[in-house]
């Protein structure tokens, strides 16, 4: 019996091991695709991941010619994707070295403090810049990866001084749009390669406006931008957004866009402006033919 009993605590011993291991590959290539999505290497990665997939199934289908291919493929592959995604490679890594990676890993949540202390710190310099009319563009990622290594890579923890050093007219890193990401300021003097084509986009807004509503029509960041010409505040999110809006608004809307979970409370407290944008370009999709809908 005993003989029984340690059989079957091997095996449970082993089933628990497989499990473990099972579900560790799970939440690293589950973490791995959240790291990517939004970048370039996030569609490699899921070529990767079908590729993996492959060489398994024809293996375990006995399909040695296509199994002999792809196993010669692997010996390359790593090769190229490292050269290929060096940049990518390295902010993982970096993430990965970081605590607070680990930290929300591991379900604890992220201290609100730092992100209200940067929000503060943001709507101080939006503030000042927009006394002061200095055209600025702030885009805070949330869960999709903007920076892409494009302009100037930065780490330095978000300040209303630097953020102000940054677009101070004749800085060399004062044209282009500044990226946060949580606390950091992550990039500056980033160029987006979209502006936005929606024509609801009031002729007194340029590049400058519809670069930064055109990176929130592709992700889930919040652009801020400070005009220059009339020193008016306008925060985009989902690519509308609400003009005119005060130091006190900007911080409950950043407060609720990055801390806050409810994201419909949140849309709902964007304003008039916000909501009359959505419904003119949702008539306008119903109302044209469907080829052309794309464009809108
Ligand atoms: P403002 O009200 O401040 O004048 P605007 O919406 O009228 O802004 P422009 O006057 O065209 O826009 O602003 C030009 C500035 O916008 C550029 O000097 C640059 O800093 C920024 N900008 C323009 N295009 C982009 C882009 N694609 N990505 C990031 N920043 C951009
Ligand atoms: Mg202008």
């Amino acid at each position: 019996m005993s003989d029984w009993l340690r059989i079957a605590e091997h095996i449970a011993g082993r089933w628990l091991i497989l499990a473990v291991d099972a579900l560790l590959v799970a939440f690293l290539i589950y973490r791995l695709l959240l790291l990517a999505k939004g970048t370039r290497a996030y569609q490699v990665l899921i070529g990767l991941l079908v590729f993996v997939g492959a060489l398994y199934l024809s293996d375990a289908l006995r399909l040695e010619t296509i199994h002999w291919l792809l196993d010669r493929m692997t010996t390359l592959g790593p090769v190229a994707l490292v050269i290929l995604f060096f940049p990518e490679l390295r902010r993982v890594l970096e993430t990965i070295g970081r605590v607070e990676f680990w930290r929300s890993s591991l379900g604890v949540s992220p201290e609100a403090q730092p992100i209200q202390r940067a929000i503060g710190e943001v709507v101080s310099a939006v503030q000042q810049m927009a006394r002061d009319r200095i055209g600025a563009l702030i885009v805070w990622e949330r869960k999709d990866r903007i920076a892409q290594g494009d302009g100037i890579e930065l780490q330095a923890e978000v300040g209303s001084p630097l953020l102000r050093a940054i677009f101070y007219p004749g800085s060399p890193l004062h044209d282009g749009a500044v990226i946060l990401r949580g606390g950091q300021i992550v990039e500056a003097a980033v160029y987006f390669p979209k502006i936005s084509q929606n024509p609801d986009i009031p002729n007194s807004m340029h590049t400058r406006h519809r670069a930064g509503i055109g990176a929130t029509e592709d992700s889930d960041c919040i652009a801020i931008i400070v005009s220059e010409e009339t020193g008016q505040i306008t925060v985009a999110v989902d690519g509308a957004w609400t003009q005119n809006v005060d130091a006190d608004h900007l911080r409950r809307l950043l407060s609720d866009l990055l801390t806050g979970e409810a994201r419909p409370h949140i849309l709902a407290r964007m304003g008039s402006a916000f909501n009359t944008a959505r419904k003119q370009r949702a008539e306008r999709r119903a109302a044209i033919p469907a080829d052309d809908k794309r464009t809108v």
